[in-house]
């Protein structure tokens, strides 16, 4: 039987512009849902079927991404769900590197937020095509010529508008669509209705020739399409629509359909491996640990880059070199735990896992044993100093840190010289988690000092000691021993910057 082709994609979005809606909006139109629930709790009442984890349950949230199925004109669609609000995690920048298309989602009342610029990072640093939605068209929001040059100018990126509004807000007649010549209309019931422009007889002459005039000038100023851009994520396809209302969305996952990448190759021992290699082979990008005292298994997700996935079969770990047998392979839909029998290079899988696993580690078949490229760091903004609470357990502190350090749970640096231990994330989550995770994995309570500073900083070039620690920036080692300089905010960068003008600094997306 031929397989169907894979779409695999993440919303990228700051919180609140619409990505559970549109979300939701996306799954209701392809048949064959399965969905692990990653609708919120919170907002429901309910609990995301994916709640395997009690403080997901206690927070009414769904921690880790989760991924859902829908078939849709013949594609088999994967969504990643990336965790926003206070759950944003690295696990949430990890997910990108599973995924082939970026959809970002913007609130056309806000424009770009800080989240979806940290987001947007990962999506250049890989080059995936990013498809953009233009959410909240039922509001009054800015310009959408500013809201195309806002993206331009901020991200760096040329924009292609696949759709165009007739108004906004209260004055939302429709959207026409570029390359159809067509007007789907806005309606209060939601229904959807596509007629020519010509036969668009509910648009005023104003309202038309507000329309001829932006088309035009589009025509004249606007970048010419190139598939060859969208494909490196030089260009992205804008649309314009409102999830909530369901408008435009149906034609934005009409166009999704055709626009979003493939399963690419992807570089594993310097090398690039096709998806349609006969060996099979893929990369863990997160490792969910089950904080349920009795269920103590974690869930190690694999992403499938080439060859296929079949139950029971054996592979070899890349990093340890060792057999293993892939019998209890899970898909992640946590509520029935359905079983994945086989999956193809696009798709998920998630694996139990007994403390085999770390993040960043490849599975694969055939003669030679292949690693994709290490997992990215990525730059930490919360720091804290971390303790045993009883110095009596310092051999169970020890190693309990070590393991979940080298899970990937949470970053680890040290102070020179008196090693005090310094832990760093993303978000505040991964804290919690860090702290739930070493009471009751290794019995040991975690005494937490947060720290103010929020940029870290790698020293690339001159000389940095101790000395140059005070209340505004501290000196530590990350994992490799790299200095790495802690600082509270970009004033009291600027102002080392200025006092040590021999001293390179890089970001952690620079070197990582
Ligand atoms: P997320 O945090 O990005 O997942 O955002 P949600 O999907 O939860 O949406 C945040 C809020 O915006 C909710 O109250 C939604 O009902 C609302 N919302 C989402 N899409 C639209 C839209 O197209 N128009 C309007 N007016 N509100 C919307």
């Amino acid at each position: 039987m031929q397989e169907k082709p894979r779409k695999t994609f993440a919303i990228i979005s700051h919180p609140d512009a619409g990505k559970t809606t549109l979300t939701e909006k996306v799954l209701l139109l392809g048949g064959g849902i399965r969905s692990a629930g990653t609708v919120k709790g919170k907002k429901s009442g309910k609990y995301a079927t994916s709640d395997w984890m009690d403080i997901e349950k206690q927070r009414g949230i769904s921690v880790t991404s989760s991924v859902m199925q829908l078939n849709y004109d013949d594609t088999q669609i994967n969504i990643l769900d990336t965790p926003g609000h206070q759950d944003f995690s690295e696990d949430t920048y990890r997910t990108l590197t599973a995924v082939d298309t970026a959809v970002m989602v913007i609130d056309c009342v806000k424009g770009i937020e800080a989240q979806t610029l940290k987001l947007f990072k990962v999506c250049r640093m890989r080059g995936i095509p990013i498809l953009t939605f233009i959410n909240k068209l039922d509001r009054e929001g800015k310009e959408p010529l500013d809201l195309l040059e806002e993206i331009e100018e901020t991200l760096d990126m040329e924009t292609y508008p696949m759709n165009w509004p007739i108004g906004m807000g209260k004055r939302l007649k429709g959207i026409y669509s570029i390359p159809d010549d067509t007007v789907e209309i806005f309606n209060e019931d939601h229904e959807r209705k596509v007629v020519p422009l010509k036969e668009a007889h509910m648009l005023e002459d104003y309202e038309k020739d507000a329309l001829e005039e932006d088309t035009m000038l589009l025509e004249e100023a606007g970048n010419e399409f190139s598939a060859e851009k969208v494909k490196n994520g030089q260009m992205t396809p804008v649309f314009f629509g409102s999830a909530l209302a369901n408008f435009g969305v149906q034609s934005f996952l009409d166009q999704f359909v055709d626009l979003a990448a493939p399963p690419q190759p992807r570089k594993a021992s310097g090398e690039f491996v096709s998806p349609e290699s006969n060996d099979f082979s893929g990369f863990v990008f997160k490792i969910q640990a089950n904080m349920n005292p009795n269920h103590r298994d974690r869930i190690a997700f694999l992403r499938v880059c080439s060859g296929s996935f079949d139950r029971g079969m054996e592979v070899k770990h890349s990093r340890t070199g060792k057999k293993m047998k892939l019998n209890q392979s899970h898909s992640f839909f946590a509520s029935d735990r359905e079983t994945v029998e086989t999956a193809m290079p696009g798709d998920i899988v998630g694996l139990y896992d007994s403390g085999n696993f770390q993040v960043g580690d490849t599975l694969c078949t055939g003669q030679k044993l292949i690693q994709y490229e290490e997992m990215p760091q990525f730059p930490p903004e919360k720091f804290a100093k971390v303790t045993a609470k009883n110095a009596l357990k310092h051999k169970q502190y020890h190693k309990g840190m070590q393991q979940l350090v080298q899970e990937g749970t949470i970053q680890l640096y040290k102070t020179p010289y008196f090693e005090d231990y310094i832990i760093g994330a993303v978000g505040e989550l991964q804290f919690q988690v860090f702290e739930y995770r070493m009471k009751n994995e290794y019995n040991v309570d975690i005494e937490f000092a947060h720290m103010s500073h929020e940029l870290a900083r790698w020293v690339t070039k001159g000389h940095v000691d101790e000395s140059m620690t005070d209340s505004r920036k501290m000196l530590v080692l990350d994992q490799q021993k790299r200095p790495v300089l802690l600082f509270e905010n970009e004033f009291s960068l600027r102002w080392f910057q200025d006092k040590n003008p021999d001293v390179e600094l890089a970001t952690g997306w620079d070197i990582l």
